[in-house]
Parts: structure tokens; sequence; C-alpha cells
């Protein structure tokens, strides 16, 4: 009879982890981007990439740093 209160138990326990986790994954996460992010052209090679993780240069903004060294060389 203990066992099977120990496995009742165990049981209860899964059930209430997985639907806590479950009820968690189906909400939106806090921080998800909602507003659009401006896109910049690599002035070497084309490519859009984000303007905050574009690089600034002299003559332009660049994808790399490689791109960089040789549009600005
Ligand atoms: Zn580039």
């Amino acid at each position: 009879m203990k066992y099977v209160l120990l496995l009742l138990l165990a049981l209860l326990i899964v059930w209430q982890w997985r639907t806590h986790r479950s009820a968690k994954d189906r909400e939106p996460p806090v921080d998800a981007p909602h507003k659009p992010i401006d896109m910049l052209a690599c002035s070497h090679c084309g490519i859009h990439i984000a303007a905050h993780e574009a690089r600034q240069g002299a003559s332009g903004v660049y994808c790399s740093a490689a791109h960089q060294r040789l549009h600005e060389a």
C-alpha cells in the first residue's frame, strides 16, 4: 500500500510539472521583438544586415571587419 501511495505522489508531481511547463510554453516571450528593425546594405558586398550589427566605416557601413578593410584599403 505504501508503494501505491508513493507511485501516486510521483505521478501527481510529474503531472503538475508537465501542466505548468506546457502553460509556460504557450505564452509568448515577453521580450520578443515586435517592431521592424532597420536594415543597412554593406558598402562592399551589398548584403543587408541589421543596423545594430553594422560596422560604421569612413565611407559607409559594412557587414564585417574584413569587408571594411577590403573596401577602404
Ligand atoms: Zn559585406
